[in-house]
Order: C-alpha cells, then structure tokens, then sequence
C-alpha cells in the first residue's frame, strides 16, 4: 500500500515535529504508513530577504502572503502528491469527522499553512483550494489547524490506529459515542466505578453507556 502522504507548505517547518514524532500520528510515520512532507516557503522566494509576504493592495493593517511562493511550492509537490489543495482559514468549512473521513480517502493533501492577515485570494481561486476551518475562533497561523487536520485525517488511514474496533467506538461515528470510561482502581479517593461496569453483563453495560452518552449530549447541548 502506498502511504498516505501530507504535504504542508509553512514558514514553521520545525513546528511540525510535534506530531511527527509522538503518538499514533508518529507510529504511523514510523510504519511507513503515513509521510508528512513540510516545505519551508521561503525556500521558494527569489529575493535576498527571502519575502514571502507584503502589504495587501487597498491599504489595512498587517501583511498578507504573496501568491509566487505558493504556487511555486504547490506545482514542486504535484510530482508527488495529487490530492487536494487545502488552505486552513477560519471562515473555511468547519472540520467534522465527516470532512476528515472524506480527505482520508484522497491520495494524499496538500496543506498550505497562512500567517498574518491571511493569503492572496488568487491562490484560493487558482489552485483551487478548499478552505478548512478548525472551529470560530481567529489563531495567529495556520500550523496548529494544520496539525488537527493532520492528526484527524492520519488516525482514518488504515493501520494507523492499531484496533479498528477503537475506531468504530469513537464519537461521532458510533451509534453512541462519548460515554463516561473508568480504569482501575475501582474505587478512588470515595468515587466509586459505576457497578454495572464491574458486572460483567454486558447487555445491562451497553445500556448504561447508551443512557450516559445521551445524557452527557444533553448537558453539552445546554452548554452550546
Ligand atoms: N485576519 C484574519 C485572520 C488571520 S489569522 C481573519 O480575520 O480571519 C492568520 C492565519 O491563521 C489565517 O490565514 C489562517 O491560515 C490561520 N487560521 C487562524 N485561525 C484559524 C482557524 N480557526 N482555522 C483555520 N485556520 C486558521
């Protein structure tokens, strides 16, 4: 099987060692099942300052990224990477597990990663990118959502997760997800495990899970 392979265009490069090399993200590197390229945008400037930004045209505050690096970065990865351009912006799409579930299945992504005020919009138009929220609240780049991305479509890829059934048991995609789990000890500090975990009974355990988890969507609605 030919791994899956992210390709993320940054000026952080470095900052992507914090998935690379922990985890499930970091295993599945490990087992040859995932590559995670990062390509440094200033590599892709033909200045002596190595710009990769400038003032936006019609005035405001802030720089916005210039679209030459970009593009140039983006056609040196298509040799190797087909999939999709994404660009993580805050008003993009929000990311759900459906969205990720559906990047899983691409050959592979390319990711490019704003800082500043934001990105020249011919790179969105001309690359056709699909912009991708992490959630309504502004970062001040896009490593971090690219790295939840990273992580949220990298734990879909077959193999990556080590049991499937974990998989099949998250939230969001079980029937119900999202119930309370306890481990030993069974009791700690006078809280006490649920007893019907302890039981043994599995149908009776299922129904308490199912019950929990519909419960705990409750409070969370309230919360919303
Ligand atoms: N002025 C912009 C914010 C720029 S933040 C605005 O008002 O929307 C700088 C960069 O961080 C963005 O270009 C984007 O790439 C990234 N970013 C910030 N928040 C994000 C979020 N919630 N989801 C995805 N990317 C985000």
């Amino acid at each position: 099987m030919t791994p899956k392979r992210f390709d993320v265009l940054t000026i952080f490069p470095g900052m992507f060692g914090a998935i690379c090399g922990a985890g499930v993200v970091g295993r599945g590197v490990e087992r040859g099942l995932l590559e995670i390229h990062t390509h440094d945008l200033r590599d892709f400037t033909h200045d002596r300052h190595r710009q990769v930004d400038d003032a936006p045209f019609g005035g405001g505050a802030g720089m916005v990224f210039k679209p030459e690096p970009i593009f140039e970065a983006v056609e040196k990865v298509r040799r190797d990477n087909q999939g999709p351009v994404i660009l993580m912006e805050p008003w993009g799409e929000p990311l759900s597990q459906e969205l990720a579930a559906e990047l899983a299945a691409e050959p592979g992504l390319v990711i490019v990663c704003g800082r500043y005020e934001g990105v020249d919009d011919r790179v969105r138009l001309g690359l056709e990118a699909r912009e991708v929220s992490i959630g309504n609240y502004v970062l001040s780049g896009a490593e971090l959502p690219a790295m939840v991305l990273i992580d949220a479509v990298a734990r879909l890829v077959p193999g990556v997760v080590g049991d499937p059934e974990s998989l099949d048991q998250d939230s969001f995609t079980a029937e119900f997800g999202g119930y309370p789990q306890f481990t030993r000890p069974a009791e700690y500090r006078g809280m006490k495990v649920p007893e019907v975990l302890l039981s043994g009974d599995h149908r009776r355990i299922r129904e308490w899970r199912m019950a929990a988890a519909r419960q705990r969507a409750a409070t969370m609605e309230r919360k919303q």
